[in-house]
């Protein structure tokens, strides 16, 4: 059985935060209501628009990496609520649900796996986690997985979903932004590959620091990218955007991404790369 076959057995139907129960799912791009068993079928990519619905890092691990190869590293770091910060809800609270829906500690997951055979280290973003936001937890991961990719001498695949900077942790998430950048900035030292794969949305302080450091590129189709919003820009600005403004092929005309792949290709192109690099 092929590696896409077995994705698409072990896609699942469940709570996806984005998208309703039922038989029927409208593709929040282009308005086509498609069927879900069709949709899980096609890797939950709309097949009217290509607009690519959010997956989780478990289905991301199943479609990159090679079967049973992915390890979980440094799961235990969690983030902590040192302000005993309350905004409608106590920062804990949210902590606490987030971990429970997700399974995960982090917004982050991070480990090591085989893209056709390429032994590589991995951080996949979760946006069911607080909206995939940036904390000191995420920044904490990033820094050991860059750290232990130097010690293995490994190429680092990153995954980016994000909403920005974990308000709830104040200038604290903020500094995260250095500090996995100053992380990333050693892979370089060390002459490590650092591939990114943005994904939708990827915003806000991930754009601003390691999202944006890769030596590539990649981006899936339609996805938001960017620091500030469209409308916050426009507001700002007082003026229409261009159209599709944000978006990855706008960002691939200007110069920000190297390519748009579909998740159907993704795998084979992330190995292209690993090949051309590191054999
Ligand atoms: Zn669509």
């Amino acid at each position: 059985m092929s590696w896409l076959e077995t994705m698409k057995k072990s896609f699942h139907i469940g709570s996806r935060g984005e998208v309703p129960g039922g038989i029927w799912v409208k593709c929040e791009t282009c308005g086509a209501i498609l069927l879900r068993d069709r949709l899980i079928e096609n890797l939950w990519v709309c097949d009217k628009c290509e607009y690519h619905f959010r997956i989780t890092p478990n289905e991301y691990v199943e479609l990159l990496f090679d079967k049973n190869t992915f390890s979980e590293l440094f799961a235990s770091v969690k983030d902590i609520d040192f302000l005993r910060f309350v905004d409608t809800k106590k920062y804990y609270q949210r902590i606490k649900t987030a971990r429970s829906s997700t399974g995960f500690n982090s917004a982050i997951i991070t480990g090591t796996g085989k893209i056709d055979g390429h032994k590589v280290a991995s951080g996949m973003m979760d946006f069911r986690f607080i909206g995939g936001s940036l904390s000191s937890s995420v920044g904490e991961k990033i820094v050991r997985l860059a750290d232990y990719a130097i010690d293995k001498k490994l190429p680092v695949i990153m995954i980016t979903q994000s909403g920005g900077a974990r308000m709830q942790e104040s200038t604290t998430a903020l500094m995260q932004m250095a500090k996995a950048s100053a992380a990333i900035g050693l892979l370089a030292e060390a002459k490590l590959p650092y591939i990114v794969i943005l994904t939708n949305p990827t915003t806000g302080g991930v754009t601003a620091s390691f999202a944006m450091l890769g030596d590539i590129h990649f981006a899936e189709p339609k996805a938001l990218i960017g620091f500030a919003g469209p409308r916050v820009i426009k507001e700002a600005m007082k003026c229409e955007l261009p159209e599709g403004f944000q978006k990855s092929q706008f960002l691939l005309e200007h110069g920000y991404c190297d390519k748009i792949v579909s998740r159907h290709h993704m795998k084979t192109e992330v190995s292209k790369v690993l090949g051309l690099l590191m054999d």
